[in-house]
């Protein structure tokens, strides 16, 4: 059997949250009673003409430039036609072959040095509104009762950002999804939640045997909502076309949506040709022509991108660990702790696991004082340092009265527990002793519910893996 490697190129839909909408100045929160945020422009009345969104512009180019793209010096907005109920004017304007920003690379730091993604564009256009179909089984269009459309959503600022098919596995797809994600929160232009919509991706996918240099025929992934599904999903869609190449078989051009309950994909439809959306120029809208002074105000204030913390960190720490924090948007915290004296890959620890763990806003917590939970860790109590944890984020929070408790170390006190448990629990204990060591998490807990909490968890793991040795 040959080896076959996906190729996968991305389309990426973030939604800005600007005040109000693109065109018109209708608040641009759909979350609220539908159709309550419309006028005669995004709902289409004849005569009604749109006013380009100023700071929706202004946020594309800080998007494009974080994508090291280069700046249009002049872009025009299209009108893309295409008939649908959620579209009121019959099309939604677009750009395309003018987009504001062209030709970018994205660096995703890796083990092995890392890969790049190349940025085909990124543009400006408005959204639909939300076609809501309800009744009937699967909350699908196909066998529903009604169809309702929601138009708060018409006509608010999206950005499209396409890649070039330089992604050469699902997992690498996932990495670059969540460093663009990372890049997006921080620029303060979108929430980017797949779960809200608030970014939405399609994947692009074809596969080839290893060293073949052409592109075979790919098919598009749509409506995957988690970055994991997009993994899974690409996955499965490649693993799907190399079967059918292996047995004799064509990939046929077509769109499915991944289903990560069962793992199946289902066929949208055949495009038999492409769709003609008979582009022209709006003719309402002048062509944007970005100063050079702002583009480059702009990219001066650009923050530091998340790949190149991603690096620094990754010295002190590894890669899966700085990209932890990064892309949880611990980093900041991260190094106000260590610089405050904790040691590092104990403070990434406690806050990757513990801190996220309780849901502590990282922005609210005194790194002064979490350092110092994190130096006593095993020192104190574990029902003390988690509920410390808990409430790290409150205001005037003070680690001293926790940093008071002492956790029980002494061997003598703890060894009687530990051999109780482990005579109650024999079954755990072959398991154990026949190589799935993972088990000794369930005998760890069990030592911190018998003393509530109050045993010395470094102690504890010493002692079991003592015992269970014997
Ligand atoms: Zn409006």
């Amino acid at each position: 059997m040959a080896d076959w490697e996906p190729v996968v190129g991305l389309e990426i839909h973030v939604q800005l949250k600007t005040r109000t909408k693109m065109f018109c100045r209708c608040a641009n929160t759909y979350a609220t009673e539908p159709n309550t945020q419309t006028c005669p422009v995004c709902l289409a009345f004849p005569g009604a003409l749109p006013t380009p969104n100023e700071t929706a512009i202004e946020w594309t180019l800080k998007l494009g430039l974080a994508l090291g793209c280069e700046i249009a010096p002049r872009a025009l907005f299209h009108r893309k036609h295409y008939p649908y109920p959620d579209l009121p004017k019959g099309y939604q304007i677009s750009q395309y072959d003018e987009p504001l920003c062209v030709n970018g690379t994205f660096a995703v730091p890796g083990d092995d040095g890392g890969f790049e993604v190349g940025i085909v564009r990124a543009h400006l256009e408005e959204d639909a509104a939300k076609t809501i179909h309800s009744g009937g089984a699967t909350g699908r269009k196909v066998g529903s009762e009604r169809s309702l459309v929601d138009f708060n959503r018409g006509g608010t600022p999206l950005v499209e950002i396409v890649t070039r098919p330089d992604l050469r596995s699902a997992d690498d797809a996932k990495r670059f999804l969540q460093l663009l994600r990372q890049t997006i929160v921080e620029l303060g232009i979108s929430d980017a939640e797949m779960e809200k919509g608030t970014l939405r991706v399609d994947a692009n996918v074809s596969v080839r045997e290893v060293g073949e240099t052409g592109f075979r025929t790919r098919t598009e992934l749509k409506n995957v909502n988690s970055f994991n599904f997009v993994a899974r999903g690409i996955e499965a869609e490649a693993a799907r076309q190399a079967a059918v190449w292996e047995s004799g078989g064509e990939v046929v051009q077509q769109t499915y949506d991944f289903d990560a309950a069962t793992g199946t994909l289902t066929p949208h439809r055949t495009k038999e040709e492409a769709e003609d959306y008979r582009y022209f120029p709006e003719p309402d809208l002048v062509p944007v022509e970005p100063e050079r002074e702002l583009v480059e105000r702009l990219r001066s204030e650009l923050p530091e991108p998340p790949g190149a913390r991603i690096r620094r960190l990754e010295a002190e720490l590894d890669l899966d660990r700085a990209t932890v924090l990064v892309t949880g948007g611990l980093d900041t915290l991260y190094e106000a702790v260590v610089a405050a004296g904790a040691e590092a890959r104990a403070a990434a620890n406690v806050l990757a696991n513990n801190l996220v763990g309780a849901g502590v806003d990282p922005a609210a917590v005194d790194a002064a004082e979490l350092a110092k939970l994190v130096e006593a860790r095993d020192r104190i109590p574990r029902a003390a340092f988690d509920e410390a944890i808990g409430k790290s984020g409150s205001a005037g929070f003070r680690a001293d009265p926790y940093l008071a408790e002492t956790a029980v170390s002494s061997a003598d006190e703890l060894a009687p527990v530990i051999e109780r448990i482990l005579a109650a629990n024999a079954q755990q204990v072959e398991t154990y002793r026949s190589g799935k060591e993972g088990v000794l998490g369930f005998f760890v807990g069990q030592v911190m519910k018998e003393t509530q909490g109050k045993a010395n968890a470094k102690v504890v793991n010493e002692l079991l893996r003592e015992k269970l040795r014997a």
